[in-house]
């Protein structure tokens, strides 16, 4: 706790605070909603910069609590909005509870609340689901009566992710499936709101009908995203290089993406293209509580009146140290390259 209380976020606003944060990290854990795209445009000059990033060889992974497309889908996305992007670096929920599911040796079937991200991911693991679709409240449901006719004995997991389709026969399934004894119930998503089109709008997030089932059922649901260390675990599955000191988690959301990186001993970028403000991050740097602490960040980009200069300036700060990074790694190449080609010749 110690360390918490000395917490200062550092302002990335000069060359010399760019240049040392691109030489102390590798691997670059970066947030997607809020931080790569805003709906469906990509926030302007992070494409470039992370393109960018690649050349000088650090290691770029999507790691999103958004649940609604496969790894292949959310790839799609990237490249189609600018990004570079391959599988091995995609970490949807969709794909984490998936892994999770099938690291357990689950045996059953699932009810979805979410989207077909999830189903897809599960069927790819051998997993039946249903629940994704349409489902309205039939005429005939009177306050007090919900009948479910097509109660499935086969469910033994109930995962809920972002649903923009949820109703109230949904959530009755939902909770019927978690009262019984060995059923897991799994939160594919708990953010409490999505990022909103404009700031006269509110978005509930999955988190408020995880938050409804759970009062429900009096069961806590299983998280599979940020800010929780399984999410982070499933990457190293497949990334065993990663070293948690040279990696850094970008993100838009205080609440999730700062405490991932707390959680699991990773730095942590605040950018303010999403939800989270500087407001919000001062209060939680002024705040005694544990709690608010660990949603303080390592760096911050500056707010949003300057965005789009800031985000010019990182990119532009960028641009030139990796011009001169890139000369000198071009000339180690091609000294490594001679070098390999007399080894071979031996
Ligand atoms: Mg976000």
């Amino acid at each position: 706790m110690n360390d918490l209380k000395k917490l200062n976020p550092v302002n990335l606003n000069n060359k010399e605070r760019v240049k040392e944060f691109l030489e102390r990290y590798d691997y670059i854990l970066c947030d997607c909603d809020g931080v790569l795209w805003l709906s469906n445009n990509a926030v302007p000059g992070v494409a470039k910069t992370l393109n960018r990033l690649r050349e000088l060889g650090k290691k770029i992974i999507f790691a999103t609590n958004n649940s609604t497309k496969t790894r292949e889908e959310f790839m799609n996305k990237l490249r189609r909005l600018g990004y570079i992007a391959y599988m091995d670096e995609l970490f949807p929920t969709s794909y984490s509870t998936a892994v999770y599911l099938n690291s357990i040796g689950f045996d059953g079937q699932a009810y979805v609340i979410g989207c077909s991200g999830i189903s897809k991911e599960l069927a790819k693991f051998g997993i039946e689901s249903e629940g994704v679709g349409l489902e309205p409240t039939p005429d005939d449901w009177i306050p007090g009566y919900a009948d479910i006719e097509d109660y499935n004995y086969e469910i033994n997991a109930v995962i809920v992710g972002f649903d923009n389709q949820i109703s109230f026969p949904k959530l009755v399934k939902a909770c019927s499936y978690v009262k019984k004894p060995n059923c897991k119930f799994i939160a594919a998503n708990a953010d409490e709101t999505f990022p909103p089109p404009n700031d006269k709008v509110m978005v509930p997030g999955p988190g408020a009908y995880i938050a409804a089932i759970e009062a429900v059922t009096k069961k806590k649901a299983i998280n599979m995203g940020k800010p929780y260390k399984f999410f982070f675990e499933c990457i190293k599955h497949v990334h065993k290089d990663i070293d948690n000191k040279r990696t850094i988690m970008i993100g838009d959301r205080l609440t999730t993406d700062m405490v991932f990186g707390r959680n699991n001993g990773i730095s942590t970028l605040f950018v303010q293209s999403g939800l989270g403000t500087y407001e919000e991050m001062i209060n939680y740097k002024n705040s005694n509580k544990p709690e608010d602490r660990v949603c303080v960040p390592d760096y911050y980009l500056p707010n949003k009146t300057t965005e789009k200069d800031e985000g010019k300036f990182l990119e532009r700060t960028g641009e030139k140290i990796l011009e001169k990074d890139k000369e000198k790694n071009l000339k180690k190449e091609e000294e490594n390259n001679s070098k390999d080609d007399s080894d071979f010749a031996k």
